[in-house]
């Protein structure tokens, strides 16, 4: 089974700022870390190897530093790994982020599973992964908590919905975004994470994805006109009173201000 597995470096969450003029996101000199929920997606892509026997390749869009992220997903037992970084890529809503992967998809050409987190812990759209699995054409399942079976043409998984889960059947090449459910994650062993680092990755360029127009910035639907707090909720009215008395002050504010 060859399996791509989709990470992003994060800034560690105890250290997101955002910067009071611009209101963006202050991603220079801040601590940063794969994506916690990607660290779900490595391990059951390690697990799926294990037991059937493959590749894992993890794949991951952003700056030269995401590179950092890639060395520990080798380290966690990936075996290659691709990042994605150019200038044009930079700005890229959910749209021309999953274009973009989907390219680099369409460039490693033959693979059976697409393993996501199912959502990041800094944009937290939870839109990528089955925003790449349209531009591929193929079918997807988020929220797995679960893979119950695998052959070389589906696999079954149990997928969360509300207080209970669905069983699905799901062809191959398929893509799934898993949840934290579905297992504890392999901490990478020190002679592992010394090998990874001599593991040579691969980095593409939009150049290498070979297409024009739909990276980044350019490539996005949607622009950011401003972020801000949401204005503090007024503190609220406490009624005094035995209950009979608390019933009709209610009433009585509800009328005045025509609520009732
Ligand atoms: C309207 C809008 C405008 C934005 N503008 C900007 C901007 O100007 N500058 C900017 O830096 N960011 C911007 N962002 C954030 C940017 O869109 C996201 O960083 C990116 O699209 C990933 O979305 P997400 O974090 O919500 O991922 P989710 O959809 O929550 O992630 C789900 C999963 O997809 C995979 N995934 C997500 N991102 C990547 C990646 N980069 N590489 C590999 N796998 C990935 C991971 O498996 C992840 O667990 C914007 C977001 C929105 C909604």
């Amino acid at each position: 089974m060859k399996i791509v597995v989709c990470i992003k470096l994060v800034p560690a969450i105890t250290d997101v700022k955002i910067d009071p003029e611009t209101g963006t996101l202050i991603r220079e000199g801040v601590e940063s870390e794969v994506n916690p929920f990607d660290l779900y997606a490595i391990e059951e892509g390690i697990r799926l190897k294990e037991r059937y026997g493959g590749t894992v390749v993890a794949l991951s869009m952003g700056p030269p530093q995401a590179e950092r992220a890639l060395r520990d997903a080798l380290a966690r037992g990936c075996d290659d790994a691709v990042l994605l970084t150019d200038r044009r890529f930079a700005g890229a809503d959910t749209l021309a982020t999953s274009y973009t992967l989907s390219c680099a998809l369409r460039k490693i050409g033959q693979y059976d599973l697409i393993i996501c987190g199912h959502k990041t812990t800094d944009g937290d759209t939870g839109q990528v992964g089955p925003g790449l699995a349209e531009w591929l054409g193929i079918p997807h399942v988020s929220y797995v908590r679960r893979i119950i079976d695998g052959n070389d043409r589906s696999i079954v998984v149990e997928r969360s919905i509300d207080s209970s889960y669905e069983e699905i059947e799901i062809p191959l090449p398929c893509l799934i975004t898993v949840t934290k459910e579905i297992n504890v994650p392999r901490l990478p062993s020190l002679r592992r994470k010394i090998e990874s680092r001599r593991t040579p990755l691969q980095t593409w360029t939009s150049t290498d994805l070979g297409k024009e127009g739909r990276f980044g910035l350019d490539g996005s639907a949607t622009r950011v006109i401003k972020v801000f707090d949401p204005p503090p909720r007024p503190g609220g009215e406490r009624l005094d009173g035995d209950p009979q008395t608390q019933v009709q002050q209610l009433i009585s504010k509800l009328k005045e201000r025509r609520l009732l």
